[in-house]
């Protein structure tokens, strides 16, 4: 059990600047506003940081579970926490102070000391779960960081939607030649651009999913692929050059990326014979729903999947990744719902709307314990599905809170949204 700690002392919240893909979901998470960023680092107020844990699950790369024991007259400022390119080491407290605090600040998602102690505002519940599945496979993560990446080779690029529409989403395939990189479905990496930003720093990795199983884009190649939108502006419409995604988006066969990671340790598929997936996203989110359907096409001899439901948003049909290949998939295999909301022949859809429209089948794959749903892409989809969701349950005379705790319970609702 911990020891109350000395009220002098304070257990700190740190993110850990090398691993740190500065990818905002702990800013966003973060419901009192105690952590914020600048072009360099994302840090942890401490004065306002009250060791909640709701920012801990969610975080990709775990870089935000680091906890220093500090007097709280010398807690580390977010001024200096911006300058850092490391952690600061473990620094003793005075001999009398040392011996009521635990001798370190294990990593792992419980509340830390100081907090337990103090009364702490309650974690808001996630919309997700924060643990995989129980048959899931075990990640690696986090075998490559900023400071000594992987290189990875190109071997393929090409575009997957229509030439003629302002998507430019491309389908990229790396390969790792003899550099182990074992991933899963589910999982994302960091691709470090190069050059500089505007203050002549390093370029901070960006993350992007695995559109490609575990066995490879190609089955049994040490390859792996990725599906990047070509960013030409920001999210108000004005022009914007994506740095990293026009990278990628432009390189050529044979070049050379560097990659870190792998991310990611929840958002996984189940391995379990029978094992139904309910996939939801919206445009490049596709990418995980690609890796898991093409794991599972993969194995139809076998005769042990599950049920296989997706519901794909995108504005065209022209726009949608992979439109070709997803449409020669059998469909005993899957049953796929494309939601389009700029098709002038068509009123607006949302995924959202395609799911109330299959309330009955969807309710149907809710009510089977072996159904894991997966939610990737636009941050604004996360609310309407959820709410979908809920009134597919409730129309059915059904209790939605009992349902949604237990699939956050069981590891079987995960959200990947930005
Ligand atoms: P997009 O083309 O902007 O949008 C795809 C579709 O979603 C459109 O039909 C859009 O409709 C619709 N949509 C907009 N707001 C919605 C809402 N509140 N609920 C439901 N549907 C909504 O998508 P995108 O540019 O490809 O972006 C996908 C997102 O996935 C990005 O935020 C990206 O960061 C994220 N992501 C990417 C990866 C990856 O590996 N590349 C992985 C995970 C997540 P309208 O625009 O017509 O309203």
């Amino acid at each position: 059990m911990n020891a109350p700690l000395p009220p002098e002392v304070l257990k700190q919240h740190l993110i850990d600047p090398e691993i740190c893909i500065r990818c905002n979901t702990c800013e966003e998470t973060c419901p009192i506003d105690a952590i914020t960023h600048d072009g360099t680092n994302y840090v942890v107020d401490p004065d306002i940081c009250n060791g909640c844990m709701a920012c801990v699950p969610p975080c990709p790369t775990g870089s935000i579970d680091n906890w220093r024991l500090v007097l709280r007259s010398e807690a580390y400022s977010v001024q200096e926490q911006f300058g850092w390119d490391e952690l600061p080491g473990e620094k003793p407290l005075p001999g009398n102070l040392a011996e009521g605090a635990p001798a370190d600040a294990p990593a792992g998602a419980s509340p830390p000391a100081a907090v337990a102690a103090a009364p702490a505002a309650p974690a808001p519940s996630l919309p997700g779960a924060s643990v995989p599945p129980w048959s899931a496979a075990h990640p690696y993560v986090n075998l490559y960081t900023h400071k000594a990446p992987a290189s990875a080779t190109v071997v393929g690029n090409y575009r997957v939607t229509d030439e003629d529409t302002g998507s430019d989403i491309h389908h990229i395939v790396l390969d790792f030649g003899n550099v182990p990189f074992p991933v899963l479905e589910g999982q994302s990496i960091g691709i470090l651009p190069p050059g500089t930003d505007a203050q002549g720093r390093p370029h901070h990795a960006r993350q992007y999913s695995l559109a490609s199983p575990r066995d490879g884009e190609r089955a049994g190649y040490n390859n792996l692929s990725l599906t990047v939108k070509r960013v030409t502006e920001d999210h108000q419409g004005r022009p914007a050059r994506g740095v990293c995604s026009n990278y990628l988006c432009d390189l050529a066969k044979n070049d050379t990326v560097q990659v870190i990671g792998p991310f990611g340790n929840t958002f996984l598929m189940p391995n379990h014979a029978g094992a139904n997936l309910m996939m939801i996203c919206t445009g490049t989110g596709s990418a995980p729903m690609r890796a898991m359907t093409e794991r599972y096409r993969r194995r139809i001899a076998r005769g042990t999947n599950g049920r296989l439901m997706l519901f794909f948003g995108a504005r065209t049909q022209r726009e949608l990744p992979y439109f070709g290949p997803l449409m020669k998939l059998p469909r005993d295999f899957i049953d796929i719902n494309l939601a389009l909301s700029r098709e002038a022949s068509q009123p607006r859809r949302y995924v959202q709307d395609m799911i109330r429209e299959r309330a009955a089948d969807v309710l149907a794959l809710l009510a089977d314990a072996n159904t894991c749903i997966y939610v990737c892409g636009l941050k604004g989809m996360e609310t309407g599905v959820l709410e979908a969701l809920r009134d597919v349950v409730v129309q059915a005379g059904q209790d939605w809170s009992i349902l949604h705790d237990a699939l956050r319970r069981e590891g079987r609702l995960h959200f990947e949204t930005y």
